[in-house]
């Protein structure tokens, strides 16, 4: 049987003898089920999360990865079918009690990162009482902010011409790329248009502003067809790309922090 890092396909046994033979890091990733304009699965950041995690683990190689937690918090989706959301309360105590279960199974440290924006700031909010609760025996590091996530990416794109616009922060030419190359079979390239294309709105400067658009007053009043950037012309080569620079960025800040 091939060696793999997902408790998900493990026994208990094997979970056991990995977390003994060192593997004492959990990763945990908050993705989302949602929109994801007219030509990607609800499932896309949940695809995306889990195949970050598989690879960053593998690169650390004292990881496990816990089960990607699926819906979580995608309020301004809701216009469109789909979505499904969770209330913070209820997500912060989801994140809670996972973590709750993985420090009963000896892990000593559980990293937590987003593959969906939304989450973003709630995870960064309430890292610090989690661990409250989790109590001191266990290391618990949230990792990639948004901010850092996206300006990673527009800047590796700017160097191959793709404005911040183009590349976006919803289903479009990065996203799209990355799931071109992961699950091609579930992209429908004949349906990818362009979406918001608005420059500004993607600039590091007015990240607040745009968030407060976006969160509070919903995607469907920034982009009718759900899709925040242009998803035309994009390719699995570069979504390779995207990829593994997302995995070294997390590998390295996971290992600078551990
Ligand atoms: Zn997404």
């Amino acid at each position: 049987m091939m060696e793999t890092v997902l408790m998900e396909e493990m026994t208990w046994l094997e979970i056991k003898q990995a977390v003994a033979s060192g593997k004492e890091t959990a990763i945990l990733v908050a993705a989302s089920i949602e929109q994801h304009g007219p030509h990607l699965p609800t499932a896309t950041d949940t695809i995306i999360g889990y195949a970050l995690a598989e690879a960053v683990a593998k690169k650390l190689g004292s990881a496990l990865v816990a089960p990607v937690i699926r819906p979580a918090l995608s309020f301004h989706h809701i216009d469109f079918p789909g979505t499904i959301t969770l209330r913070m309360q209820t997500f912060v105590k989801v994140l809670e009690e996972c973590c709750v279960s993985l420090k009963a199974h000896g892990f000593k440290n559980i990293v937590l990162f987003v593959s969906h924006g939304g989450n973003s700031d709630a995870l960064k909010a309430f890292t610090p009482s989690i661990a409250q609760k989790i109590g001191p025996e266990i290391q618990l590091l949230f990792v990639y902010s948004l901010e850092k996530n996206i300006s990673a990416m527009q800047e590796f794109l700017a160097q191959k011409g793709i404005t911040p616009g183009k590349a976006g922060v919803h289903s479009g030419f990065s996203e799209t790329s990355l799931m071109l190359m992961l699950r091609p079979d579930l992209v429908n390239m004949e349906k990818a248009v362009p979406g918001l294309t608005d420059e500004p709105f993607y600039l590091p400067e007015n990240i607040n502003k745009s968030k407060i658009s976006s969160f509070i007053h919903g995607i469907k009043s920034q982009s009718a067809n759900g899709i925040l950037g242009d998803p035309t012309g994009a390719n699995a080569e570069i979504g390779k790309e995207i990829f593994e620079a997302k995995i070294n960025d997390l590998a390295s800040e996971i290992a600078a922090n551990l």
